[in-house]
């Protein structure tokens, strides 16, 4: 073990923001921060208000092993929670399991709401460097086939991209680090570090033995965040679950501008609660799954690879979804849906994208939320460090969990009671049989399933939708 100065974060020990402002103060950037790396060029603040300016007690140069913030897991959700927090200045560290590049289990579909999350993080989506666009969504279902592009928001682009997780992930959590955070691979975090007289959590553990100090902690670990349960944080029953599989295919539908959803998955006589998904990834190859909510009655039983079998097997043979053609296994994660894990903060943790169980449950959309929620997390630690005495800070951290209610809180219970209804397989049937025939239902289902309406005014759909997701009880 590296570690040579006393823990730079526990509550009641200075804001490190006021690191950043001694250093400005006194005029030397070239100092090192309490990471010991040379400091970053001054940043430019976050609105995080006034930083203290006194100048801080000296402290002995540290090591790798302690930061203001550690950042449990470098998938979209820790990579932009990294982003915005070195961007205000602080000191965060990184820490993944795994090493870059890495296979992840996704349909790599990217919707307006997460190309929006890039923009906003600055993230560079050139056409030439393999950032494959779409137009909208084309669905086939009940007989009917329809193409719908994307809604023409002010609040949202009019695109959609397609991305491998393999190098998404990585390119992501290499934007974190240019912003300044530092990033660890091959460390698995095998449990916390915890104030033996407040239970508040101080750092983590390594399974190598490494132990690592912060002042706060993300948990960015993803469906099973083994730190959140080390916390005492277990997945809730009462919300919904999804289970998915994919693989990939060489096919010549490999560059569709359209992301395509087959809404006929059927188990025997029962139409199942789910769909399958043809994305085209532009490289010569089609990411194809299918995704199931638990809401189905033989949710447990279901073998997920006969059923994407069973449902390739319909395909126009010249799509090339055969077994010859198949480039990867086929693989398979849950989807947590509809904020699964409660509550968002607890002693000095905070949780981030899945681990908080922040997927959309009306279309297993999980992407844009942990990049959302990466963003707000960020947002609450750069206020809540500003403050300058433990009571202040945990008074801003508090908000945390009320501030993802706000944003998701009322959608996510309409969600919940939409997952229960399609769970009806008459219901279901019902749906796709005069839904899809019906270009103005799909419309609006569009809208309301990907979540993508104008947040201030809008049409009369985007108005409707937005205030029954207010006047909805966030649960
Ligand atoms: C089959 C399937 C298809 C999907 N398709 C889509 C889609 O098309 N579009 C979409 O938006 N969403 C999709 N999703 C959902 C999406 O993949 C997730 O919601 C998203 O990855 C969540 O991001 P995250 O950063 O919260 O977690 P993750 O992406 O799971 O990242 C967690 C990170 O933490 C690391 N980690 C875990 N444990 C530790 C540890 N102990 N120590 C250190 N590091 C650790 C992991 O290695 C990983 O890098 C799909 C999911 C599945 C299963």
């Amino acid at each position: 073990m590296t570690e040579e100065a006393p823990p730079a974060g526990t509550p009641d020990l200075p804001p490190s923001n006021g690191r950043l402002a001694g250093r400005r103060a006194s005029g030397s950037p070239a100092t090192q921060g309490s990471s010991g790396r040379a400091a970053q060029p001054a940043r430019a603040q976050s609105a995080g208000g006034p930083r203290p300016v006194e100048p801080q007690p000296a402290r002995s140069p540290t090591t790798t092993d302690s930061a203001d913030v550690i950042v449990v897991g470098a998938g979209p959700g820790g990579s932009a929670a990294s982003y915005y927090l070195a961007t205000a200045g602080l000191d965060v560290l990184m820490l993944e399991k795994t090493n870059f590049p890495r296979e992840k289990v996704c349909g790599d579909g990217l919707t307006p709401r997460a190309v929006r999350a890039l923009i906003g993080m600055g993230v560079p989506m050139p056409e030439a460097d393999g950032w494959l666009r779409n137009k909208g969504l084309r669905i086939i279902g009940g007989g009917g086939r329809i193409e719908l592009d994307w809604p023409d928001l002010s609040d949202y682009p009019g695109y959609g991209l397609v991305r491998a997780r393999t190098d998404f992930d990585q390119l992501l959590a290499r934007h974190a680090e240019k912003a300044g955070a530092r990033l660890l691979e091959g460390v698995n975090v095998s449990g916390p570090r915890l104030d033996e007289a407040t239970g508040r959590i101080t750092g983590v553990t390594a399974s190598d033995g490494r132990q690592f100090r912060s002042r706060l902690v993300i948990a960015a670990d993803g469906n099973s965040s083994r730190l959140s349960v080390a916390m005492g944080l277990h997945k809730r029953d009462d919300r919904p679950l999804g289970v998915a599989v994919r693989t990939y295919y060489s096919s010549p539908r490999h560059d569709d501008d359209y992301l395509e959803a087959w809404l006929d998955l059927w188990d025997g006589g029962s139409l199942l609660p789910g769909y399958g998904w043809i994305f085209g990834m532009g490289d010569g190859t089609s990411n194809v799954g299918v995704g199931l909510l638990n809401t189905s009655k033989g949710f447990g039983e279901i073998d997920y690879r006969a059923l994407l079998r069973r449902w390739l097997a319909a395909m126009p043979a010249e799509w090339g979804f055969t077994e010859e053609n198949r480039t990867a296994p086929i693989r398979g994660a849950a989807l947590p849906m509809g904020f699964n894990r409660t509550p968002h903060y607890t002693g000095g943790l905070l949780l981030v994208g899945d681990s908080g169980g922040m997927v959309n449950p009306f279309n297993g959309e999980g992407i844009a939320y942990a990049l959302e929620s990466g963003e707000i997390a960020a947002r609450v630690i750069t206020h809540a460090l500003a403050r300058p005495t433990p009571d202040g800070r945990e008074q801003v951290l508090q908000t945390y969990p009320a501030q993802l209610k706000e944003a998701w809180g009322g959608y996510y219970t309409l969600g919940r009671v939409f997952v229960e209804l399609i769970g009806k397989p008459s219901f279901m049937q019902f749906a796709t049989r005069h839904g899809v025939k019906r270009p103005w239902v799909m419309r609006f289902t569009m809208k309301l399933l990907g979540n993508l309406t104008e947040t201030r005014g809008g049409d009369a759909v985007d108005r409707l939708i937005n205030a029954v997701s207010k006047m909805t009880p966030a649960a």
